[in-house]
């Protein structure tokens, strides 16, 4: 098993601040902004209500539905209830999804750089990780070319995830109804990660699953960590043809028999009820990403795109001539600065670093001036 490094990178800047010194936060991916109050309230009420019990393994009933109406809201298509699955965070629709879905030796494609549990899971349930490099120069979107290099006979998921972690990247239109066809046509399960399909500055989010209503070949994966800030909550979702989530629902009694009764009642009203919270962090985000950008921009040796999509910024460094996790090491040791190594992402992430810009703007202007002043200003 692998891991994140984020949550090593956290610990190491944690140290270092218990011995006194300053560190400015720019590695873990969670928002920065509380959990809004009528959603408190809806678990408090919760509590109070009696929801402290075993409830079903796949939801709560009514929270169920909530999810389809929340599909229907965001994704234009209405799942039934029998495809939709609760799950302690989005987490785990990974790790069940690649339980029941593959065999040994059988292959899952990948983005790379991209979110380090999808290699690490691979791995542990005895699959082979096969990962799509993603290239600067196509604005690191994985293309339906790029998949079809690498599909073979013992293809047996690919997953893809837009907004993506760590660039920022959004896939097209074009290329997720290609990549969505590719997986009806070969027989292949397609992993739907899109935990930041709010976090999106322009453009449109396109997903795979408005083409077969996940009753094919997708998995739509989504969670209430980022769009809600609920991170320390666990709460996410699945969307799957129904027979697979009877398995999920198997794998869910066989492990964590459920997921927590009163945060799915908070969960029901964080997708019904009022999104203002969302809009706003949403703004306040762009507010930032257009910063980070501009800023990352002037300091010598570091060429950053202006991403679409999620909350983090993948500046090139290849011009410092010097290994990532070097040159992380140097900013937090050095210069106070937390952020991750490309590599933390896989190998395809070497020449770069990732800074989650889930930090206020004035901290954020402060890392800047920091970096100027250590690398020069262009
Ligand atoms: N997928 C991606 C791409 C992520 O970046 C994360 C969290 O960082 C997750 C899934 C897992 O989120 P959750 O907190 O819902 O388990």
């Amino acid at each position: 098993m692998g891991t994140e490094s984020a949550f090593e990178s956290l610990a190491r800047a944690r140290a270092l601040e218990k011995e006194g010194k300053r560190v400015l936060h720019f590695e873990i991916g969670e928002p920065d902004f509380p959990t809004a109050p009528h959603i408190n309230d809806a678990a408090k009420k919760a509590l109070d209500a009696g929801y402290t019990h075993y409830v079903p393994a796949p939801g709560i009933p009514e929270v169920r539905e909530a999810v389809c109406e929340y599909v229907e809201r965001t994704r234009g298509f209405r799942p039934t209830v029998d495809q939709v699955i609760i799950s302690p965070g989005a987490k785990p629709i990974l790790f069940f999804t690649l339980l029941a879905v593959c065999d040994k030796n059988e292959q899952v494609i990948y983005q790379d750089p991209g979110f380090p549990i999808y290699e690490s899971m691979i791995r542990y349930i005895g699959g082979k990780p096969v990962p799509v490099r993603l290239k600067q120069k196509n604005g690191f979107r994985m293309t339906p070319e790029d998949i079809m290099k690498k599909v073979k006979e013992r293809t047996k998921l690919i997953i893809l995830n837009t907004p993506h972690n760590p660039t920022g990247a959004v896939s097209s239109e074009e290329d997720v109804k290609a990549i969505s066809d590719l997986c009806h046509d070969k027989g292949i399960w397609l992993l739907a990660d899109e935990v930041y399909h709010k976090f999106l500055y322009e453009g449109k989010h396109f997903s795979p699953s408005v083409h077969d209503r996940c009753m094919d070949h997708t998995i739509l994966m989504d969670g209430l960590s980022k769009t809600y800030a609920m991170t320390g909550w666990r709460l996410g979702f699945g969307v799957m043809p129904p027979e697979l989530q009877e398995k999920l629902t198997t794998l869910t009694i066989n492990s964590v028999s459920c997921t927590s009764a009163f945060s799915q009642m908070a969960a029901r009203e964080a997708l019904l009820g009022p999104q203002d919270s969302v809009t706003a962090m949403v703004d306040e985000f762009r507010l930032r990403r257009d910063l980070i950008v501009g800023g990352l921009n002037q300091v010598k040796g570091f060429r950053c795109e202006n991403p679409p999509g999620a909350f983090y910024v993948f500046p090139n460094i290849k011009k410092l001539h010097l290994p990532s996790k070097d040159v992380e090491m140097h900013l937090l040791r050095d210069l106070g600065i937390a952020c991750l190594a490309g590599t933390a992402f896989g190998a395809g992430g070497e020449g770069y670093l990732r800074f989650s810009y889930a930090s206020p703007r004035d901290k954020i202007s402060e890392m800047l001036e920091i970096l100027k002043k250590e690398y020069g200003s262009k």
